[in-house]
């Protein structure tokens, strides 16, 4: 046997099992992505996946827990794009120090995100940096869970942040986690423009 012919019999053998799992893989809903992990890319996945949705003219709000007291490219472009966006701004909460303000801003976010929860309109909801909300028990993770189970059945969620918990996990249909292999910063390298904001 010719190895040009092994190569393209592998190939074959690969396309048809791909195949099968392409045509059994039928259903069509709205689903809960879960990006966490301690390396770098949570949410500029996210962020990525709204600009392919919006590309494709679905309808994209987004929530940024924590950040947003400076300017973020990605607010920027997607805004032009009619991408609402509801930001906490208060900055790092290690840097406001208060957790009633933080608290009450971070509840205003929320407010956003229930309303995004039950419209049909929406088809994709970011919740970026949500898993640090439920950890500091800043919003009840109960009325978290049941507004995604309860959500309209096409919209699809996304939801950020380091160490989502258990039943996060189990909620979601699809989770990924970012590892921390290093990072710029840990050898005195400041937040890049475009690349890390
Ligand atoms: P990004 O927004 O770049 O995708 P992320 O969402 O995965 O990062 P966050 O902790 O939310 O991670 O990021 C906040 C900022 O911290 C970003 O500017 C990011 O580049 C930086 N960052 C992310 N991971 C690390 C890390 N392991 N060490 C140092 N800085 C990090
Ligand atoms: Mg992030």
């Amino acid at each position: 046997m010719t190895p040009m012919k092994t190569h393209q019999q592998k190939m074959q053998k690969i396309k048809q099992a791909i195949d099968k799992r392409i045509a059994k893989a039928q259903t069509q809903k709205g689903l809960v992505v879960l990006i966490t992990g301690n390396g770098k890319g949570k949410s500029t996945s996210a962020f990525g996946t709204a600009a392919r949705a919006t590309g494709h003219g679905l309808k994209v709000k987004v929530c940024q827990f924590i950040k947003g007291s400076w300017d973020c490219g990605e607010r920027d472009l997607l805004e032009a794009f009619d991408v609402e966006f509801s930001v906490m701004a208060t900055g790092f909460t290690w840097d406001t120090q208060n957790k009633e303000t933080d608290k009450a801003a971070c509840l205003k976010v929320w407010q956003f995100a229930k309303k995004a929860l039950t419209d049909k309109n929406v088809d994709m909801l970011i919740l970026d940096e949500l898993t640090y909300m439920l950890n500091f028990e800043y919003i009840d993770p109960q009325e978290v869970y049941d507004c995604l189970k309860n959500r309209p059945n096409h919209q699809h969620v996304i939801i950020t942040g380091r160490g989502a918990n258990k039943t996060l996990i189990e909620l979601a249909d699809t989770v990924s986690e970012i590892n921390n292999i290093k990072h710029a910063f840990d050898a005195g390298i400041k937040a890049q423009v475009g690349l890390d904001y």
